[in-house]
């Protein structure tokens, strides 16, 4: 019985299971986190191909399964826990103590991709990447650049921390049961620092948001209507001490103008 609730579809087909693999460039040099291993054959490609492997499973029924599948491997830790939940930091301490490089790699439950993928970016965990089957329009709007329908402050936030791109487009056939959506192999190369500096980074987010909020609307629209009436003459202030035209729209602007629009805000408040 597989609970739908919990997002679980099985992934059933090696070369697929080999394919992310190569995208997250698994080796013995690699420490492995696997978010959600479900009844295991991702997991069992890790136990092969990487060195150690740590995988968080939510849900306590599939543990003697996985146990039972992964039982010819001593390199395999399975943590019964809530991704969201769990204490990370200390359980990489206790499993990889070696110097490897880690890598996060995982078919992720659909319903919670992004808080998931947004938990583990901020955590500031000490890993190199992270490759992920996903909702192919979550995909492709992470990966998203500018003047395109998909961009907006996912673009955004996820791009202040990776370099993203799309590496395959994944049927629904290949899954058990199947989805009703097509899926991707997202892979997020983490960025050594943020390609912007913000004063503040909640604020930033939170002022990217705004300028999303309604696509359609101009700059200057969006901004007023969030930050209310009491802030006009500081946003006209904004707009005009960055020479940015507050008649284009949030989809027009580069992670660069972002940061300096918010830095510029943030200054005058
Ligand atoms: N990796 C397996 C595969 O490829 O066949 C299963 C992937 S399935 C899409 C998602 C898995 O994540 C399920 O096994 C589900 O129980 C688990 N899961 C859901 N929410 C979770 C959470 N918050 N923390 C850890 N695991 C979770």
């Amino acid at each position: 019985a597989f609970k739908k609730s919990l997002g679980q579809n099985f992934l059933i087909d090696v070369n697929i299971l080999k394919n992310i693999l190569n995208v997250a460039d698994i080796t013995k040099e690699t420490n492995a986190i696997e978010v959600g291993p479900g009844i295991g054959a991702l997991t069992e490609q890790l136990a092969i191909y990487a060195n150690k492997v740590v995988a968080f499973e939510i849900d306590q029924r599939l543990v003697p399964i996985l146990e039972d599948t992964l039982s010819p491997y001593d390199n395999v830790n399975i943590v019964n826990q809530d991704i969201l939940k769990a204490d990370i930091q200390s359980l990489l301490q206790q499993n990889f103590y070696d110097e490897k490089e880690i890598k996060i790699v995982a078919n992720l439950p659909y319903y919670i991709t992004t808080p998931i993928l947004m938990h583990l970016l901020m955590a500031k965990l000490p890993i190199s990447s992270i490759t992920v089957m996903i909702q192919k329009e979550v995909a492709d709007r992470m990966a998203a650049t500018e003047n395109t329908k998909e961009y907006g402050s996912l673009s955004i936030a996820i791009q202040y921390y990776t370099e993203a791109s799309v590496e395959m487009i994944v049927p629904k056939t290949v899954f058990m049961p199947q989805p009703r959506v097509d899926s991707a192999v997202l892979h997020l190369q983490m960025r050594k620092k943020p390609p912007v500096d913000v004063m503040d980074e909640d604020f930033f987010f939170l002022f990217v948001q705004a300028c999303f909020q309604q696509r359609r609307k101009t700059l200057r629209n969006n901004l007023s209507r969030h930050f209310a009436n009491l802030d006009k003459p500081m946003i006209e202030k904004t707009l005009q001490e960055t020479g940015i035209d507050g008649t284009r729209r949030a989809e027009s602007l580069t992670m660069e103008e972002f940061a300096l629009l918010a830095n510029t805000f943030y200054n005058q408040r």
